[in-house]
């Protein structure tokens, strides 16, 4: 039984939860870690980028110890069709720099080492141990949390929810809705291994250098999702996923869909020969800024993915669960200092820095894009893909037909699929919600 009082408990030990916990417990709080995995990660996926700036914040000097796998120098962006991708890439050796910017991570190792640092700042981080409630006083304010442990109340100050995507704490707790099935994509993961010069020779890469291709396009049969494959010293994570309205309306499956993606013919050679030892599936938040809940409360605060910062257009997560873990700690730090009670007027000040920080311009800045992709998902995500492999496979034989036919026959393919109004339709609302 836990008998201490805290000044804040952190739930969940994710990129959210370790960046609350080591910015707190760095600033001298006395920070109590709950998570239900049997280790930190034990229970976590992720494609998985790191954004370097966003730990860097946190712990300057991670690159001297922290498990990385190859820092990117490529990009591929790719637009499929059954038999074709059509793709865009860059890659530049400015990316070979002292610090790189991004790197490639496995979750499971990853998460364990940051959990390390934060331990080593004082926090006290306990595994293996669920969440079931949180506990409020008379006043309906958060005043510590309930665990499957024992059952006894632990008290803290402030109770930090970062506990991932599905949230139920805070749904059970009436701090948030259960997120929407078109709020949600559900993705599904392979890890598959090859020797490193393998991964080199098929990449085109050398030492640590990294590649990360990102696919739309049929491989979703029309539903508003997409596909990747990142590159690991010695493994490829290669997965793809779909809101999961989209999967209960079109009656697909996550698993199907992997096992057609892994066998395109631009996919297949890529993975050839490897061995798949891991399969996880896991939900994403991809509402983006409408699906975002309550921020703060009496004696609460909620980070991450539990409060649905996550930039789906980027592929970005974990970047904005770090940095607003990092920012709920840095607030609660604050009112702390001033000797302030936790209250909801005083925990506004996360609100305040989160809002002025990129993760809520950017959500801000795509706000109506979920909207608008899931709502002409079979246009963005199959008619123009199948439009532009034809329109590509005509452009690029070389058949006797004289280049002009080719070009208005493009065209005409275009308008024939979409009508003129509909092409100009699809351009404008693309380029008002980019805006
Ligand atoms: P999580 O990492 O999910 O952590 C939540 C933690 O809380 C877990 O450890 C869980 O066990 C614990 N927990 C939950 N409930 C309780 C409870 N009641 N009691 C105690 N503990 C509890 N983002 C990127 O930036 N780059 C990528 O390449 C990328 N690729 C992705 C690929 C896939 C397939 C998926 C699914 C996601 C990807 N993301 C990516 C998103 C990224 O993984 C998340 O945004 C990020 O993990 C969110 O961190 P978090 O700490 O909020 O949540």
């Amino acid at each position: 039984m836990i008998e201490e009082r805290f000044d804040a408990i952190v739930i969940g030990a994710g990129m959210a939860g370790n960046a609350a916990a080591h910015t707190m417990a760095a600033r001298g709080l006395k920070v109590l870690q709950l998570e239900r995995g049997e280790y930190p990660g034990s229970k976590n996926v992720q494609g998985a980028i790191l954004y370097a700036d966003m730990l860097e914040k946190i712990i300057p000097n991670f690159r001297e110890d922290a498990p990385l796998e190859r820092h990117l120098i490529e990009q591929r962006f790719w637009m499929m069709s059954d038999r074709s991708h059509t793709g865009m890439q860059h890659r530049s050796d400015d990316f070979n720099e002292e610090k790189p910017n991004r790197y490639t991570i496995i979750r499971s190792q990853f998460d364990r080492w940051f959990s390390k640092q934060v331990q080593g700042q004082g926090a006290v981080v306990i595994c293996e141990t669920t969440v079931t409630e949180l506990v409020r006083n008379s006043d309906g304010k958060v005043i510590g949390v309930r665990t499957d442990r024992d059952g006894d109340v632990i008290f803290a100050d402030v109770v930090v929810l970062a506990e991932g995507v599905t949230g139920l704490l805070g749904t059970r707790a009436g701090l948030r809705a259960t997120p929407k099935p078109d709020h949600v994509a559900l993705a599904v993961k392979e890890m598959h291994f090859l020797p490193q010069e393998t991964i080199e020779a098929r990449f085109n890469l050398r030492g640590d250098e990294g590649v990360v291709i990102e696919a739309v396009g049929s491989i979703s049969k029309g539903m508003t999702g997409m596909g990747f494959i990142y590159t690991n010293k010695e493994s490829l994570s290669l997965g793809i996923g779909c809101l999961v309205s989209d999967f209960a309306e079109k009656g697909e499956t996550p698993y199907g869909l992997l096992e057609a993606f892994k066998k395109h013919p631009s996919v297949a050679p890529l993975i050839a020969g490897s061995e798949v030892k891991e399969y996880a599936a896991h939900l994403i938040p991809e509402g983006g800024y409408k699906a975002i809940p309550d921020l703060f409360g009496d004696g609460w605060v909620v980070v991450g993915d539990a409060a649905q910062l996550n930039n789906a257009i980027h592929r970005e997560g974990s970047n904005l669960a770090m940095t607003s873990g990092r920012l709920a700690g840095q607030a609660i730090f604050q009112v702390k200092s001033r000797r302030d009670p936790m209250t909801k007027a005083n925990l506004a000040l996360y609100k305040k820095m989160i809002d002025d920080s990129f993760v809520m311009k950017d959500l801000k800045k795509y706000k109506d894009m979920p909207g608008l992709l899931h709502t002409n998902s079979k246009n963005f995500f199959l008619t123009y893909p199948e439009l532009v492999s034809k329109a590509m496979d005509n452009f690029l034989r070389v058949d006797g037909a004289p280049k002009i036919e080719k070009e208005n026959a493009s065209i005409r393919s275009f308008i024939k699929q979409r009508s003129l109004l509909g092409l100009f339709g699809d351009a404008l609302k693309l380029a008002r919600a980019w805006r």
